[in-house]
């Protein structure tokens, strides 16, 4: 059961770490991050959460991510009798691994608290946690405190201004992927989501609009003209999502059954129908998935003449080594030939003609 973000980048990318691996380096590829921004409550964290599958982070009608979440998704071997461990490992609580996933979600909580206190407060300190799963892709995603207004609680008057900068600072990196969560009941056309992610990318080429709540729109009303992009446009383009409500939370419904209610909500109504290719969970995640694949391709050119460059220079080594011979004569001759280039290495090297040994 792969989690919906990945599941078909995931046999890419292990296929080109295998090569990899064979030519002794790691991790070739890079792939970009993945936030989520938008006002507070509009359910980011409930997409962030459905896209990785799991249930570990908090979430609810009042402001509850308060400190960014850096969350890096980290693939690891199945056991070898094929049963699966995944586990969390926060940076601030080294060699502690977290295999019950709600024990994760009151350690956000409880960190939370530390640094931001009890009441409302936000900081800019990260949160860093990692997650290690069979079922996953190695990729970073960011969940952020929502834009908010009016200064509760601890919260300074300048706030909105504060949670601004903070939120700029993750999304104006390029190589920063953003869903821009607005809820479908509330106006688009007002979006704090659209108008940060526009001010971090003008040309929309890596922002995804992601509308949440359509099971509480208006009676009468639905989110058709949004996901096609007739209100606003978006290069990208927009996917709508059905999440948990308040309720669910409170009733500790899975995320299986949220998906599986998410489906059967579009099922049943015709008007979104024809533009079925923009809605749902697992259309989001495909979205995201064919953008990671297309960066793949860019970055595959520069990896190939990696190979190639080290290919060259591992013949020229294979070669400076002389015949390969099958003679206890000829061997004792290779074995000296390779040690007189060491120890010439080593000899310029204390010389400090070279600072890195060779045997090329
Ligand atoms: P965040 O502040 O943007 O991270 O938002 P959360 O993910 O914490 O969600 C805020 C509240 O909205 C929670 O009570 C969620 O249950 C609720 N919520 C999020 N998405 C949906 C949705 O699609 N439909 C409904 N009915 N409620 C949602
Ligand atoms: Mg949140």
């Amino acid at each position: 059961n792969a989690a919906p973000l990945g599941h078909n980048v995931i046999p890419i990318v292990n296929k080109l770490q295998d090569i990899f691996a064979q030519i002794g380096t790691s991790s070739p590829i890079e792939l970009p991050q993945v936030a989520v921004v938008g006002s507070q409550s509009s359910g980011k964290s409930s997409v962030l959460e459905a896209l990785v599958g799991r249930d570990f982070l908090p979430r609810g009608s009042d402001i509850c991510t308060r400190r960014p979440l850096v969350l890096q998704l980290l693939q690891i071997k199945r056991k070898p009798d094929g049963t699966e461990e995944e586990y969390g490992e926060f940076l601030h609580v080294p060699g502690k691994k977290f295999y019950d996933f709600n024990e994760i979600r009151r350690e956000i909580q409880a960190e939370t608290d530390r640094e931001a206190g009890g009441n409302k407060g936000v900081s800019d300190k990260q949160i860093r946690l990692k997650i290690f799963s069979p079922n996953v892709l190695d990729i970073t995603l960011v969940d952020l405190p929502g834009i908010t207004k009016v200064p509760v609680g601890d919260q300074p008057s300048d706030i909105e201004a504060r949670i601004r900068t903070m939120i700029m600072s993750y999304i104006k990196l390029p190589s920063c992927l953003i869903l821009a969560v607005t809820p479908a009941n509330s106006d688009l056309a007002n979006s704090d989501a659209l108008q940060i992610a526009g001010n971090a990318d003008p040309d929309g080429d890596r922002t995804i609009g992601v509308i949440t709540k359509l099971d509480i729109m208006d009676r009468g009303t639905d989110a058709r003209h949004l996901l096609l992009g007739k209100v606003i446009p978006l290069r990208l383009g927009f996917v709508g999502v059905v999440n948990r409500s308040q309720e669910d939370i409170m009733l500790n419904r899975s995320i299986k059954d949220a998906l599986a209610a998410e489906e059967k909500f579009f099922r049943s109504r015709p008007v979104y129908n024809e533009v079925a290719d923009r809605c749902g969970v697992p259309q989001l995640a495909k979205k995201l998935n064919q953008i990671l694949v297309q960066h793949i391709k860019r970055v595959l050119p520069g990896l190939k003449s990696r190979i190639s460059a080290s290919l060259v220079s591992l013949a020229k080594e294979h070669a400076s080594y002389g015949e390969i011979t099958e003679s206890k004569a000829g061997m004792g001759a290779l074995l000296l030939n390779i040690l007189s280039k060491y120890s010439e290495a080593f000899c310029s090297m204390i010389e400090g003609k070279n600072e890195e040994m060779s045997t090329a």
